[in-house]
């Protein structure tokens, strides 16, 4: 007789991967397909933030906000090495005039075309209330002037408010949630298109294609999780209709090189009634994004258009000392947010709660619609709960358990940047702190037995080495150079062309000398 797996998931951002890694820690039976690299899709192109998202507020969206909070705080405590706490300057623009109404002043009237500071301030202090006590600081408010804040901004402006939320790297989220799958038992495919889907009496039949090299394999599961992101709509449709549509909106961030020298964040508002965030990004660059539009098919692979360049540079110039412009862009990303479609007005206003779809009828399948990176964890509780009557769910356990090398016990990351040179004395600072805030104490066997940089291996240039790109390919799924430049590491913005090409020419040896058969690498 056929051994069905507990639960098939279809999609290796965020949420797949979350409910992987949450189901086989539970001891289920857990098979993961992903079409392309773990976090290709929407879940590399995100702002990165753990938030509340002060924004919502305006939108009335309380329980979403307080959900998201405590859910930030949860994250920042179980994945110290690749999150951390961060300050938001939100700088009081005296001259702000909304073109558009805002949410707030379709409720009150006499604040059209303004949002003013009584406003922002009791939202930041909803935002601190719904937090809770035990959170991150809470809300200041400052002059400008003299501060380090304030270096980079115009004169005109003299004050603002600065508050706390969090910040996190996206993709390498994504991979460390597929790693604790795997070590937990989860199969997990890559480069692996769930093509056909059968229902059948008391299971699912799928049919899987290898997408490099057209290879066909069979799996079959008592439970069905469709999260397929941007793609979730239409294989809904496809499956076992359910009401629920996807609104597809591309937002998009531009890369400069870094514009202030502090670690702090600006919120800044635009006369359109949006926000945008500008974040220290990479040591050397700042982040500014993002766009809101709405986005006709998943298919269609999103690309930043030159009216959102113009946009973000125009927005951020606005408050910026020394203006930008599109030549001071050095990389840009967009992505496709899959919000559940609410009927909202605009794309800004479309809600980002997640929210779940099951199909009548057996076998169960689940549909996951919407969702942000912050409550990717809650998700994977709520669709695991969804299947309670299906198979035995076991416990929640996550919500204490450190992320794969966020085991510092209570150490600083600065601590554990000490620890490593201690044992590893020929890393450089800097070094020494990016492979801390990638691998945490999984840096020790990045490193293994190592006593000087030439027992590393090859040198592609930013301090990558050989022994560092075997780690991504054993234990992390890469497969191409792209994998590894822009998804498990952003070193792409800071080797050579030369340099990437030598590494993509090393990939793609060491892939034909391994040989790839798309499962869990365990060697
Ligand atoms: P995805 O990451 O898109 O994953 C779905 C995967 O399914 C894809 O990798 C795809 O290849 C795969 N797939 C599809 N069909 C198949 C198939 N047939 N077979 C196999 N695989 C398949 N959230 C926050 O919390 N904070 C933020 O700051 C934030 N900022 C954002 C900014 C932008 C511009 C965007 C676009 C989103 C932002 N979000 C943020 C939201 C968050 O990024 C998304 O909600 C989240 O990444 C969605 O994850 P997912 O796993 O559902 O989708």
């Amino acid at each position: 007789m056929t051994e069905h797996s507990d639960i098939f998931i279809i999609g290796g951002g965020v949420n797949g991967t979350g409910i992987a890694r949450d189901a086989a820690g539970r001891g289920l039976s857990v098979v993961l397909a992903e079409m392309n690299d773990l976090a290709s899709a929407t879940s590399s192109a995100s702002t990165k933030l753990f938030h509340g998202g002060l924004r919502y507020l305006e939108y009335l969206e309380f329980r979403l906000v307080r959900e998201a909070l405590a859910e930030r705080d949860i994250l920042l405590s179980t994945m110290p090495h690749i999150s951390r706490a961060m300050r938001f300057v939100l700088p009081l623009d005296p001259d702000m005039r909304f073109d558009t109404a805002t949410p707030v002043s379709r409720l009150v009237p006499f604040f059209r075309g303004r949002r003013p500071d009584v406003m922002i301030r009791a939202g930041l202090m909803i935002y601190d209330r719904l937090a809770g006590s035990h959170s991150l600081p809470g809300t200041s408010r400052y002059r400008l002037r003299g501060r380090a804040e304030g270096v980079p901004l115009s004169p005109r402006l003299s004050r603002a408010f600065e508050y706390s939320d969090g910040w996190v790297d996206d993709a390498r989220l994504v991979v460390l949630n597929a790693r604790d799958a795997g070590d937990h038992g989860a199969e997990i495919l890559t480069r692996t298109k769930v093509s056909t889907i059968l229902r059948k009496s008391d299971h699912w039949h799928l049919t899987l294609t290898d997408t490099t090299t057209g290879a066909i394999t069979i799996k079959t599961t008592r439970c069905l999780v469709n999260a397929a992101g941007p793609w979730a709509g239409a294989l809904a449709q496809d499956v076992a209709p359910t009401p629920g549509r996807l609104r597809l909106v591309k937002g998009s961030h531009i890369v400069t090189r870094r514009l202030f020298e502090h670690d702090k964040s600006y919120f800044l508002q635009g006369p359109d009634g949006r926000i945008i965030f500008m974040i220290p990004y990479e040591g050397d660059f700042t982040l500014i994004g993002t766009t809101d539009l709405d986005h006709a098919s998943p298919d269609q692979p999103p690309v930043i258009s030159g009216e959102e360049r113009a946009y973000l540079c125009e927005m951020a110039s606005r408050y910026l000392a020394q203006p930008i412009t599109a030549e001071d862009i050095v990389w840009s990303f967009s992505g496709i947010r899959p919000l559940y479609d609410d009927g909202a007005s605009s794309a800004s206003a479309a809600s980002r709660d997640y929210h779940l779809e099951q199909s009548d009828g057996e076998p169960p399948v689940v549909h996951v619609f919407g969702g942000k990176i912050t409550t990717h964890r809650k998700l994977a509780e709520a669709v695991l709960d969804k299947l309670a009557g299906h198979i035995p769910i076991g416990t929640p356990w996550t919500a204490t358990a450190a992320l794969p090398g966020g085991d510092f016990n209570g150490a600083t990351p600065s601590e554990m940047v000490k620890k490593l040179r201690k044992r590893f004395p020929f890393l450089g600072h800097a070094w020494a702190t990016r492979l801390i805030h990638a691998y945490g104490t999984d840096a020790w066997s990045v490193l293994g037995k190592a006593d000087s940089a030439l027992a590393l291996g090859r040198y592609f240039g930013a301090d990558l080495t050989e022994a560092e790109l075997r780690w991504m390919c054993k234990s992390e799924f890469a497969r191409t150079s792209e994998d590894v430049l822009w998804r498990r590491s952003k070193l792409g913005l800071k080797l050579t062309r030369a340099e990437q090409d030598a590494l993509a020419d090393w990939m793609a040896a060491h892939m034909q000398e391994r040989g790839t058969n798309g499962t869990y690498p365990r060697d």
